[in-house]
């Protein structure tokens, strides 16, 4: 079902995200982690997209399974840095073909393998890639935000101006980038609101349960860890830091229900635990 219709039906929506596995180990375990996750009846899951279409036949291949086996409602993601008209064509021939109606609409990063990017890309931006998936009028797009800002762009406000494009483009609806501190994204929300942005936005809940993991990933994504939980991480034998990454992230995923968020999508890294720790205690708050 198109996320666009689940919106006006449901006031929250429960998504969860993984990536397309690397090797047969890894497959059994995110195998293991849907069959898990299934359980709490998620609206909609999504696979993420190799940047430059590297993973695009896992990605496909990923999406259809997880439909087909779990009759989940699958969202692909899919970038648009270095691919042709052609190549977005012809994947969204394949959506299309095997009934699925979600994209979450990326730029992607420049993939540092393929050094002719730019050359080869018919798409500088995601708003483009908006641009032409609305055209075939097939699916209901999302696409990012970022509550602290797109690492690249010169400000917040530069940001959320070409987040405006992307939903003049035809977006559907937001998923932001991970944050931690819930502040970000209320002034997030008073920032687009005033840009004249009403489109549903879903924000990006990832659980810490590894203090390396997160610093590489916040590294790359600009996101911040307030100081005093990396403190407290900091002293934690990394057995613990499960619990407390998971009892931060409750209570981060309940005041983000009192103020009256559209949705939450965990960033799972294809495992259960942690997404699991945290619905049992706010599912109520979700389904209720
Ligand atoms: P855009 O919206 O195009 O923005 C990219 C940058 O360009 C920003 O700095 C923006 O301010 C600037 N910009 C936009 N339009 C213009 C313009 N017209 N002129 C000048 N500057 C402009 N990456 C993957 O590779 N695969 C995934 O599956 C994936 N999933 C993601 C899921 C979510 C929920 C999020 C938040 C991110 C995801 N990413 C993924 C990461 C994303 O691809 C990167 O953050 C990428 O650098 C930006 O993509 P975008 O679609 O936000 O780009």
């Amino acid at each position: 079902m198109k996320i666009r219709e689940l919106l006006k039906i449901y006031p929250i929506l429960l998504s969860f995200e993984f990536f397309p596995p690397k090797n047969p180990e890894s497959e059994g375990v995110l195998d293991e982690t849907v069959s898990i996750l299934k359980r709490f009846n998620p609206d909609f899951v999504s696979v993420t997209y190799g940047a430059g279409g590297s993973t695009r036949e896992k990605s496909l291949h990923w999406t259809l399974n997880i439909k087909e086996k779990y009759g989940l409602n699958v969202m692909m993601h899919l970038t648009c840095i270095a691919s042709s008209r052609n190549d977005i064509q012809a994947i969204t021939k394949s959506l299309k073909e095997r009934n699925i109606q979600n994209i979450l609409a990326l730029r992607g990063d420049p993939p540092e393998d393929i050094p002719d990017y730019a050359i080869k890309t018919d798409f500088q931006y995601a708003d483009q890639l908006v641009d032409f998936l609305q055209e075939r009028n097939s699916f209901s797009i999302g696409v990012a935000g970022y509550p602290e800002g797109h690492i690249e762009a010169p400000s917040l406000e530069k940001d959320i101006e070409y987040l405006k494009k992307k939903v003049d483009a035809g977006a559907d609806f937001i998923i932001t980038q991970i944050f931690f501190d819930n502040d970000y994204f209320y002034n997030f929300m008073d920032r687009i609101a005033q840009a004249g942005i009403n489109t549903p936005i879903i924000p990006g809940i990832m659980p810490i349960v590894n203090i390396g993991q997160v610093q590489r990933f916040t590294q790359m994504c600009g996101a911040t860890v307030p100081v005093h939980l990396l403190d407290r991480m900091h002293t934690m034998k990394p057995e613990d830091m499960i619990n407390v990454g998971v009892e931060y992230a409750i209570e981060q995923c309940r005041e983000l229900l009192d103020f009256g968020v559209a949705g939450l999508h965990f960033y799972t890294l294809n495992r259960n635990k942690a997404t699991e720790m945290i619905l049992m205690e706010i599912e109520g708050n979700i389904r209720s």
